[in-house]
């Protein structure tokens, strides 16, 4: 039995950068973005007015007060989009809207609820500070800066910068197709009726969404029976796919045929068995150099595994920086134990208590017990050799889905 770093380094070496395309940017989100993104141009383009307002002479209005207004003459109309060639002089002042480039002369923008409108006058009762409501060219972006790095998950705002620097498309990685086979004479999909001690296919479309929310792409097989041919016929499919992953046989029952199977297609077997619980039994290796990961076929242990070695697989076939999943520290609220000897995860709800962040472990914990799991947002990481972690202890609690 090997540890789960262990096994998790092992799987890795394995696994290689998929590549890269082209993307419109309205299909980047969540991609891993595969260039640096750098602006040619700056943003704003040249210094604007952050008001609707008049552009003016800083020291004309120094003294301005309610009482005793100073009075300027509008000498010119600028929109958004539009240019102010009007110089503004000394006793002048231009009417300016959010957006539109200063004119020449001015230093400052006062806001129109700062004035009073008198013919083709304003009176002003307020002062304003040199450079007030001038946004500067290029304070949100200069030319040749890097505004967005290589290797990170594309968010709203990474879009809404590319769009701001002109990029209509974008290089991400590609993502990997990744078979699911579910195995099991008594596992039955969901358009059939399950009679007797027969059960619906709960891990097939859990691994089909746990791929999608890491970034690949779930390719749905179905469910093989526990017989050798169907199921070598399955994965002989799968491989097609640039991953693969199966749920059920990998245990050591009558009809855990899954190994048997994959070694006739010359599976390189790399493990099978993880000090880890649950999902302990885990079928790794490869088929013509297209990793498989044989999960177990308990409903949790098959979540657990996949988020403990698929979904970092999937996220270093995309690219990402950084394989780990997000690990925050939290106050535990009740004292649990255990044996020693396997690292355990336990499903856990994160929560805040006194501006502390606190986890509480779900009552049920069985590799069957999938309910445990929908009320989880963490898996807190219970150490191989502690058998027992103390109310108010610090706990690593890896994030669900990170
Ligand atoms: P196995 O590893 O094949 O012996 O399966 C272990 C347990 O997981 C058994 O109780 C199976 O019925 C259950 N199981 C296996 N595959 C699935 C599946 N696709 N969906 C739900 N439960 C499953
Ligand atoms: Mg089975």
């Amino acid at each position: 039995m090997i540890e789960v770093h262990e096994a998790l380094e092992i799987i890795l070496s394995k696994i290689h950068f998929k590549g890269i395309e082209k993307v419109p940017i309205d299909q980047a989100l969540g991609r891993v973005l595969c260039e640096d993104i750098i602006a040619r141009r700056p943003n704003p383009p040249l210094d604007n007015s952050a008001m609707d307002g008049y552009a003016l002479i800083a020291s004309d209005i120094k003294n301005a007060t309610p009482e005793n207004p100073v009075e300027l003459i509008v000498s010119d109309e600028i929109a958004a989009g539009a240019i102010g060639t009007v110089e503004v002089k000394p006793g002048h002042a231009s009417r300016i809207m959010t957006g539109a480039p200063i004119p020449p002369g001015a230093d400052a923008v006062l806001m129109q609820e700062d004035t009073d409108k008198k013919g083709n006058s304003i009176l002003v009762k307020d002062m304003a500070e040199a450079g007030e409501n001038i946004r500067l060219a290029g304070e949100d972006v200069a030319v040749d800066e890097t505004v967005i790095l290589k290797g990170c998950l594309i968010e709203p705002a990474h879009i809404g910068m590319m769009a701001v620097v002109g990029r209509s498309q974008v290089y991400v990685s590609q993502r990997p197709t990744v078979a699911i086979i579910s195995t099991g004479d008594e596992i039955k999909d969901l358009d059939e009726i399950p009679t007797g001690s027969c059960i619906y296919n709960s891990n097939g479309y859990m691994l089909a969404a746990q791929i999608r929310s890491a970034g690949g792409i779930p390719v749905y097989l179905g469910i093989a029976p526990d017989v050798e041919e169907d199921l070598l016929e399955k994965f002989e499919t799968a491989i097609k796919c640039d991953i693969v992953v199966s749920s059920g046989g990998v245990s050591v029952g009558d009809y855990d045929l899954v190994k048997a199977s994959l070694k006739k297609l010359g599976h390189e077997m790399a493990f099978w068995k993880v000090a880890m619980k649950p999902g302990k039994p885990l079928a790794f290796g490869e088929i013509g150099g297209k990793p498989i990961f044989g999960l177990p076929g308990n409903p949790v242990s098959s979540f657990v595994s996949f988020e403990q070695f698929a979904r970092p697989s999937i996220k270093k076939i995309l690219g990402y920086s950084n394989l780990a999943p997000k690990i925050v520290q939290a106050r535990l609220t009740k004292t649990i134990t255990k044996k020693t000897g396997r690292l355990h995860f336990l499903s856990c709800c994160l929560g805040s208590e006194n501006g502390t962040t606190t986890a509480t472990p779900n009552a049920e914990q069985g590799s069957g017990i999938l309910k445990s799991m929908v009320s989880a947002n963490g898996l807190m990481v219970f150490p191989k050799d502690s058998s027992e972690m103390k109310e108010g202890d610090q706990v690593s609690v890896q994030v669900l889905y990170n």
